[in-house]
């Protein structure tokens, strides 16, 4: 079978479509042939060894859905044909943190396709926990795509107790993680303003139920503050924002961070946080329960996993630039089958 793998560190063009062996099911896994691939930013952070993967060839890949096609020994309530989402936060299963389902913060805790083999592939092998059922509400390259950003998302405003009725501020709304924080914000009955460079993706929001949208680039700290501030910041960009995300939260209000994509340090006016009250939230990922709960909101159309663009398996490079972009809103699918 074919898959496509990091045999360098160098970019996109590091990613090649090579003949691997088919893998078996071990004890408690089971085998998905694969129908869609998620794109993830880490995809593209990975082919520039950010982080570097631990070996080479490596697959990289943390979203996908697909068929079960072959059943390991041990595995109860699995048969093949069944239509599952990968759920792409693999931990031990053994620890006090995994047997309370909070797998993130297992010694072991990794992500599918940068700590383990991952779905850019034809077929794949994951421990049944991994494998959820897929809704007959959602098209296979929702399924397939939505994944680690839905996850992430959700557990960030779980994390920072998020309520119904707050005001959320999602700042640079575009990315899979910060539209759906925008879904998943509405869906608890927040109202939500955004930010972002784009006019186009302001407009989007604004249409899909966002109360207002300031451009990211500007003062949008003060002007959140005029609307009567935010409960709770969602940041994913980091350095060139928080400083104004600080200013957007209300005296009280709390900032969840689960990414850095401007760079990883920031000069923080201490007195602005303990004067205003001020909590930071750092999160990472998901427990599986999380990704229940993520997966939930889509089935029941309260939040929504729109997809920018599929392309096929083979167009591997293409969507990777797509997504470098970063002209899109919602995610990017790859298709296995034709047409
Ligand atoms: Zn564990």
């Amino acid at each position: 079978m074919k898959a496509w793998q990091l045999t360098g560190t160098e970019g996109i063009g590091s990613f090649a479509l090579n003949d691997v062996p088919e893998p078996d099911p071990g004890r408690g896994q089971v085998r998905v042939d694969l129908e869609v691939s998620g794109l993830n930013h880490l995809d593209l952070w990975m082919s520039q060894g950010l982080p570097a993967p631990k070996e080479l060839p490596h697959t990289t890949g943390a979203d996908g859905a697909g068929v079960v096609d072959a059943i390991g020994d041990g595995v109860a309530g699995f048969e093949i044909g069944d239509e599952i989402i990968l759920d792409p936060s693999m931990s031990c299963g053994e620890c006090a943190h995994c047997r309370s389902d909070e797998i993130v913060y297992c010694e072991s805790f990794g992500i599918l396709g940068e700590h383990h083999p991952g779905t850019f592939t034809e077929k794949i092998v994951i421990p049944t926990i991994n494998a959820v059922r897929k809704p007959e509400e959602l098209s296979w390259e929702e399924a397939g795509s939505f994944g680690l950003a839905g996850v992430t998302a959700l557990r960030m405003l779980e994390k920072a107790r998020l309520r119904g009725g707050e005001t959320v501020l999602v700042v640079g709304v575009g990315g899979g993680v910060s539209a759906s924080a925008m879904y998943q914000a509405l869906a608890l009955g927040a109202r939500v303003f955004v930010t972002s460079r784009s006019q186009e993706k302001i407009a989007w929001a604004l249409g899909e139920g966002a109360s207002g949208g300031f451009d990211s680039n500007g003062e949008f700290g003060k002007e959140m503050a005029g609307e009567g501030g935010a409960d709770l910041v969602i940041d994913n960009v980091g350095a060139a924002t928080l400083n104004q995300s600080m200013r957007a939260a209300k005296r009280g209000g709390r900032i969840a961070i689960c990414g850095s994509t401007s760079g990883g340090k920031f000069e923080l006016s201490i007195p602005t946080l303990f004067f205003r009250h001020l909590e930071l939230v750092g999160s990472s990922m998901g427990n599986h329960a999380q990704f229940a709960r993520a997966l939930n909101w889509i089935r029941l159309g309260k939040a929504k996993a729109p997809v920018a663009k599929s392309f096929h398996f083979s167009e591997l490079p293409d969507a990777l630039r797509f997504l470098e972009s970063g002209e899109q809103i919602g995610n990017v699918a790859l298709r296995h089958q034709a047409g």
